[in-house]
């Protein structure tokens, strides 16, 4: 009943009385004040004027369930949210929640993230409080070769997602991590349970670093932070329930064909590193071009001396002539 209280009080841009939430939620005035004491206990500012009824004046930058689910505007992508505190990794416990039957849609936040995972086994730091840590959750009934896409469909919501909630001009260094004045912001990591032509389940983990204010020394030339970059706090419910928007509206556009027609043009134009000089960092066969965007299918177009390549994300690393970028 709590999220659907804060979601009651920020509807009203004035007070909301008492009597209407016990009639609204079927509860005694007591059960409604208790709630509302807890809510100011975990750090909501909420006003309670006599014959007036109840005014909310802030929220605190927390990532609970209650509010989530009280800012919610999407139809199917958090439909059920699970938050802990602290957890491993998130995408290992949605992978958890899959086996045990967790449905569609099911979002996995924590507010530490311990052992936070990249690509290949490599680490994604979450300092405690300051960053977004989320799974999505989905079972898509797509051929499981089209997959590895959705991650290009995640980078293009947590793009606009960012822009939308800041004031900051947010680039994409294919094929998913997250830029903004050359550094990174955000990194996405994709896995999938699958049988050769069944989808069991797909986790789309996205590390956002949001109030980090400095890095480890190894990650100093190539992270950053929005708060970083902007100087100021944004609420990281908004901006989850901002990518969570837009994450819906381009899957829906990926389901259509399967692919990313309808998204590549859009996903070329947020490359960082289009129509530059890239080293494509491929185990078995490394070698240099340049970039020029994005297939249908999410494949890295890049002009060598020689020829036209594609380039598949699955194994390889792009980097700059000189560096990250
Ligand atoms: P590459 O471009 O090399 O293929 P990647 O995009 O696959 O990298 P990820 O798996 O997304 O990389 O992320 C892991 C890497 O990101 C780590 O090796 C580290 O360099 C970097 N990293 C770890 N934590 C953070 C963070 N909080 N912010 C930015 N970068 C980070």
């Amino acid at each position: 009943m709590k999220a659907e209280i804060l979601a009651a009080l920020r509807e009203s841009e004035g007070y909301v009385s008492g009597q209407s939430l016990c009639e609204r939620f079927g509860v005694s005035r007591t059960a409604i004040w208790k709630a509302v004491n807890q809510l100011k206990q975990s750090g909501y500012e909420i006003e309670a004027v006599q014959n007036r009824g109840y005014h909310i004046i802030s929220t605190p930058d927390i990532l609970s369930e209650n509010e989530l689910k009280s800012i919610r505007k999407t139809e199917w992508l958090g439909n059920k949210i699970y938050y802990e505190p602290v957890m491993g990794s998130t995408n290992t416990k949605a992978m958890e929640l899959a086996e045990k039957g967790a449905p569609h849609g099911t979002l996995v936040v924590t507010d530490k993230q311990v052992c936070g995972r990249g690509r290949r086994g490599r680490n994604w730091e979450t300092p405690e409080g300051s960053a977004i840590a989320m799974t999505f959750l989905l079972r898509p009934e797509i051929n499981p070769n089209n997959a590895s896409m959705l991650t290009i469909v995640a980078a293009m919501a947590v793009a606009r997602g960012i822009e939308d909630e800041t004031s900051l001009k947010v680039g994409i260094k294919w094929p998913n991590d997250i830029i903004i004045n050359g550094k990174k912001v955000s990194g996405i990591l994709t896995e999938m349970s699958a049988q050769i032509d069944y989808v069991n389940h797909i986790v789309i983990g996205i590390g956002i670093n949001v109030h980090t204010a400095s890095f480890p020394e190894d990650l100093q030339d190539i992270a950053t932070s929005i708060y970083m970059e902007m100087g100021e706090k944004i609420n990281r419910a908004a901006l989850i329930e901002r990518i969570c928007e837009y994450f819906e509206a381009y899957f829906d556009l990926f389901l259509r064909t399967e692919d990313l027609t309808a998204i590549a043009k859009q996903y070329n134009a947020y490359m960082v590193n289009r129509n530059q000089s890239v080293r494509v960092l491929d185990p078995n066969d490394p070698f240099e071009g340049k970039a020029r965007g994005i297939t249908a299918r999410g494949e890295l177009l890049v002009d060598t001396w020689e020829s036209r390549r594609l380039v598949s994300s699955g194994e390889v690393s792009v980097r700059g002539m000189y560096g990250y970028l």
